[in-house]
């Protein structure tokens, strides 16, 4: 047991000659937390007395609390800045030029700021830097910028002061050993170099005010929300009738934008490549080989890489929501939903990230601790629409769907259409979980807690990564899956040949596969080309934009026809629907089968699952199709 005991009151240390550094002056504006530091570095080992002739109190202790009780700490009053106009800031610069009677003069000085208000502390940085001592500049409260989401790059505030700078939290006692360092490495009383930087201040080239914003800006500084801000927003977007709308709202917004924007870039970029993939053809000689090049595969993968710049618009907007801290707030919303059909707010997260990839979702529902919650989750995440089905959905409707808008233009119909896919995608994993979670996974509820992430301003270099990341795993599927399946589509397509000479695309391999299998999807409303596209692509969705862009290439009729124009043509509106609902349900994704074979331990859950989801996909395309035979004919 420890006992406690008043700390000795301090008294300096005599000089010693040959030691140079003894001194140490803390200084910084009110409410800096210089206080809790002056405790911590000192460890309550201080003396306070008044300055001679003044009415400010003079703090001093050895800096103990850091292993330099050789060290004495002087605490200088709060001050914003060095102008001597007020009592307070006299004494601070009698102190730091040593002309204070009874004071030794500072061979260093720790500057803390408050980083919840850099931007306003730093006009005291100027000043106190143009003293010429070595100074360390510590970023104080660091907690509280983690916690509530604020930016700051310490090193290169480093670089735009000249001094070394850290962050800290004196309440926790966090990043203290930075001090210790700076303290052993000067030794001795130097001055710190002053950078370029610093200097326009001190002839007076700017205003500090002025000076202390550019630095702020250039060094990337984010000040975060204050609790009372965050408090008001939740109070917004956590209401009980506010909240829901305002995020149906903020959807709708999001896949607006996207076709808005995405669709010309997408058409830009279509015209483009088709034009790149004419000029290739000078180069290789006529026959098969430019045939397998250019309607193989640059047909092939041309068709899905249009959809980049919608695929990225996308993830833009999904990493400005989640990285602002909407996202969590979104989960909390759905948390009702997710009760209702028998899981919680947990499952939600995996559910929400299965919009971009049902792989790393199924991995994210390890953090269900319910193992019957867990597999009724993996079991209806392939349900929500992943950006796979984004290619597929975008060609059809912008094939199929007129590009008419209501309410003054405000709601586009290609945008409802979208979004009701996306909802029946949705609605098909509410529907089965609750069916999952009231039979055979049925179990007790488990109370759902969830920290939310406080509001953020989404920084440029996150948002980039992230698309960098989605960008990429886009272009490695175009570049590797889809380039192989529409390779081994044009041999399929151009074979068997009769004396050296390709067959009609109904007499090829891939022809006759193609209507031996016509009968079991006519119902639907597909032809055998759709036929073909559904089977390549249980490999993986979009793998079915690259096929038809391939098998329409193929067919001489279709051929000099944009893909969109050569499936209007060929596909009746019933079959189109239907092709967009079956991708709404089918499981086409290998990669998925096998993760959740991984993560279920055995083939018996994902034969379940693609069966499941096949049958539903038939099902609803079927009714579908009906559907529209019976309103239009
Ligand atoms: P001074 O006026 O500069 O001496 O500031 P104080 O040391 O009195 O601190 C002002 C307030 O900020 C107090 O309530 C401290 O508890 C708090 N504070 C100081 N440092 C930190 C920190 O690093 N993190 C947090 N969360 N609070 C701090």
């Amino acid at each position: 047991m420890s006992t406690c005991c008043t700390p000795a009151p301090y008294a300096p240390p005599a000089p010693r000659s040959g030691e140079a550094l003894r001194t140490v002056a803390l200084i910084g504006p009110p409410n800096s937390g210089k206080s809790t530091l002056f405790n911590r570095l000192t460890g309550l080992r201080q003396k306070v007395a008044n300055y001679p002739g003044v009415t400010v109190e003079q703090r001093m202790g050895a800096m103990a609390g850091v292993g330099r009780a050789d060290l004495t700490l002087i605490d200088l009053p709060g001050i914003y800045s060095l102008d001597p106009f007020s009592e307070d800031a006299r004494v601070s610069i009698d102190v730091l030029e040593g002309r204070m009677t009874g004071t030794p003069k500072p061979d260093a000085v720790l500057l803390v700021l408050d980083s919840l208000h850099l931007t306003r502390q730093l006009m005291l940085a100027a000043p106190v830097l143009a003293l010429g001592l070595p100074t360390m500049v510590l970023l104080n409260m660091s907690d509280l910028m983690e916690s509530r989401g604020g930016e700051i790059d310490p090193l290169r505030l480093a670089q735009e002061l000249g001094a070394p700078v850290a962050r800290i939290s004196a309440t926790k006692g966090s990043g203290l050993e930075a001090i210790q360092l700076f303290l052993n490495r000067h030794r001795g009383p130097d001055s710190t170099s002053l950078s370029a930087t610093v200097l326009p201040v001190l002839g007076n080239a700017m205003s500090t005010y002025k000076w202390a914003t550019q630095v702020s800006t250039r060094t990337g500084y984010r000040a975060p929300l204050s609790e009372e801000a965050s408090r008001k927003l939740d109070a917004v977007l956590l209401h009980r009738v506010w909240g829901p709308l305002l995020f149906l709202v903020v959807v709708f917004s999001v896949f607006e934008v996207v076709f808005s924007i995405g669709q010309p870039l997408s058409d830009g970029l279509g015209d483009l490549l088709a034009r790149l993939g004419t000029s290739l053809a000078g180069f290789l000689p006529d026959g098969w080989m430019r045939s397998l090049v250019l309607d193989g595969a640059w047909k092939g993968v041309t068709s899905v890489l249009v959809f980049l710049p919608q695929i990225l618009l996308l993830f833009l907007f999904i990493g400005i929501l989640e990285d602002s801290g909407y996202l969590a707030r979104a989960a909390l919303i759905a948390d009702r939903v997710m009760r209702s059909i028998g899981l919680n707010g947990k499952a939600f997260i995996p559910l929400l990230s299965a919009y971009a990839c049902a792989v790393p979702a199924i991995m994210a529902t390890r953090t269900i601790e319910n193992k019957r919650d867990r597999l009724a989750t993996i079991l209806v995440t392939p349900f929500m629409t992943c950006s796979a089905r984004l290619p597929v959905y975008m060609l059809l409707i912008a094939a199929f769907i007129p590009n008419i808008a209501f309410a003054d233009g405000l709601i586009g119909l290609r945008t409802l259409v979208m979004l009701g896919l996306y909802l029946i995608g949705f609605l098909a994993a509410l529907v089965t979980a609750r069916l999952l979670k009231s039979s055979v996974l049925r179990s007790s509820q488990t109370p759902f807690i969830l920290e939310l992430p406080q509001y953020r301003m989404p920084t440029l270099r996150s948002l980039g990564l992230r698309l960098i990341d989605r960008g990429g795993v886009f272009l490695q599927q175009a570049g590797t899956v889809i380039l192989c399946v529409t390779l081994g589509l044009w041999v399929l397509a151009n074979f068997p040949r009769h004396h050296g000479v390709a067959p009609q695309l109904t007499d090829s391999i891939i022809g006759r596969l193609g209507h031996f299998m016509e009968p079991a999807i006519a119902p639907l409303g597909f032809n055998w080309k759709i036929g073909i596209g559904l089977l390549s692509s249980v490999l993986a969705r979009e793998v079915m934009v690259g096929t038809m862009g391939t098998l329409y290439g193929a067919d001489p009729q279709t051929q000099s026809l944009s893909l969109q124009t050569a499936l209007h043509h060929d596909l009746p509106l019933g079959g189109a629907i239907a092709l967009m609902v079956f991708f709404a349900f089918a499981m086409q994704c290998t990669s998925t089968m096998a993760v959740v074979r991984r993560e279920t331990n055995g083939w018996k859950w994902p034969a379940i699952q693609f069966a499941y989801m096949l049958v539903l996909a038939y099902g609803a395309a079927f009714v579908a199709n009906w559907a529209v035979h019976l309103l239009w004919g």
